[in-house]
């Protein structure tokens, strides 16, 4: 790597970085992604992010009959290197932003200078780490972690579906389930819910919501397709067994922002970079952030795309006011 400066410097190859680099790509400011390093946590975790561990993308515009997440991460992809974004399979592990330009540290060893980074590392969904649930989840046979985005599949209709959680998100997917299962089956392991009143009761209200207390998911059972969870609780030992046709797990998720320890960087207390109202812009001038990252409200791939359009568009605007800059 030469050790040029760059004008923009993307970290994350999902929804919100590849839009990112498309755009920037088509304002010349010629963008270098670093799409990350395939790892294991306890799920994959794979360049293009969450998209690549779901099967068909049925909600996102201009795709009529659906696609799956990989392909269109790919497109996304081969649509941001048609423009001349470079691409390098790196991950990076440190930022110093405390001058300008700014030094990523990368996976390599390497480092690159860059006059402006957009943030767009995601966040993982967390999981239970049972052996048998993240093989059904990684093959589409009827467990994931985001019931918007995959709940309306019609594998799901009609059937018996547990959500395992108590808080906000738990009480929402399994609110949205109710539009479509026989029976939406809270998988709880206290006696009170951690979501709000609100939430809990647009759930409660509805005819076919049950919580189960104080119960734990032992194991996911089904070969293709889950059929079952075990159960244990929590309070006598006591284990058993339910007969579902999906599950979902809310259990929160996790920020991709590990690799800001020390950056100066602001987070909010849970963790996810804090951005100017309606802006792109995080406390450091000239970094910015969009996606997952710094969203843990909606968390869907068009919004994602959406905010790494806002961000490329603010990383332009700000290199634009900085002379000293062009043509670094
Ligand atoms: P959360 O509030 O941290 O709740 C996570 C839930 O998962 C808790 O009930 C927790 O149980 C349970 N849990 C965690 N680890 C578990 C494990 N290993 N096994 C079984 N259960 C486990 O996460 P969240 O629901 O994703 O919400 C995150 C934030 O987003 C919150 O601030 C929430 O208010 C907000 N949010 C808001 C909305 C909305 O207002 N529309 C929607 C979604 C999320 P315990 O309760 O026993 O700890």
């Amino acid at each position: 790597m030469p050790d040029a400066v760059r004008q923009l410097v993307i970290i994350g190859s999902g929804p919100a970085g590849w839009t990112a680099a498309i755009y920037a790509a088509r304002a010349n400011l010629s963008p270098v992604v670093y799409s990350g390093v395939p790892k294991q946590n306890p799920a994959p975790v794979l360049p293009g992010g969450q998209l690549m561990l779901t099967t068909e993308v049925e909600n996102y515009p201009g795709f009529p009959d659906g696609v799956t997440g990989p392909e269109m991460m790919q497109s996304f992809q081969k649509q941001a290197e048609r423009f001349g974004t470079e691409v390098h399979q790196l991950d990076v592990e440190k930022c110093d932003f405390s001058q300008r330009p700014f030094t990523l540290h990368l996976s390599n060893g390497e480092t690159v200078r860059a006059q402006s980074v957009i943030i767009a590392t995601g966040a993982t969904a967390n999981w239970l780490g049972l052996e048998n649930e993240l093989r059904l989840a990684t093959s589409g046979g009827g467990v994931s972690a985001c019931a918007v985005c995959d709940g309306a599949l019609p594998h799901f209709r009609g059937k018996r579906l547990a959500v395992v959680g108590g808080g906000d998100t738990a009480m929402e997917e399994a609110t949205y389930l109710t539009k479509f299962a026989s029976m939406v089956s809270v998988i709880h392991r206290r006696d009170e819910l951690r979501a709000s009143k609100v939430m809990q009761e647009r759930f409660l209200s509805q005819p076919n919501a049950e919580v189960l207390w104080n119960k734990q998911v032992a194991d996911v059972l089904g070969d293709e397709e889950i059929t079952a969870v075990q159960l244990t609780d929590t309070v006598t030992g006591e284990t058993s067994e339910i007969e579902v046709g999906g599950m979902f797990i809310a259990i929160g998720h996790t920020p991709a922002t590990a690799f800001l320890a020390g950056s100066g960087v602001e987070l909010d207390e849970s963790g996810y970079v804090a951005l100017a109202t309606r802006s792109s812009a995080t406390n450091i001038e000239g970094v910015f952030a969009a996606g997952d990252v710094a969203d843990h409200e909606y968390r869907q791939a068009v919004t994602a795309a959406g905010m790494g359009c806002q961000a490329a568009l603010d990383a332009e605007r700000w290199l634009a006011t900085q002379p000293a800059l062009q043509g670094a």
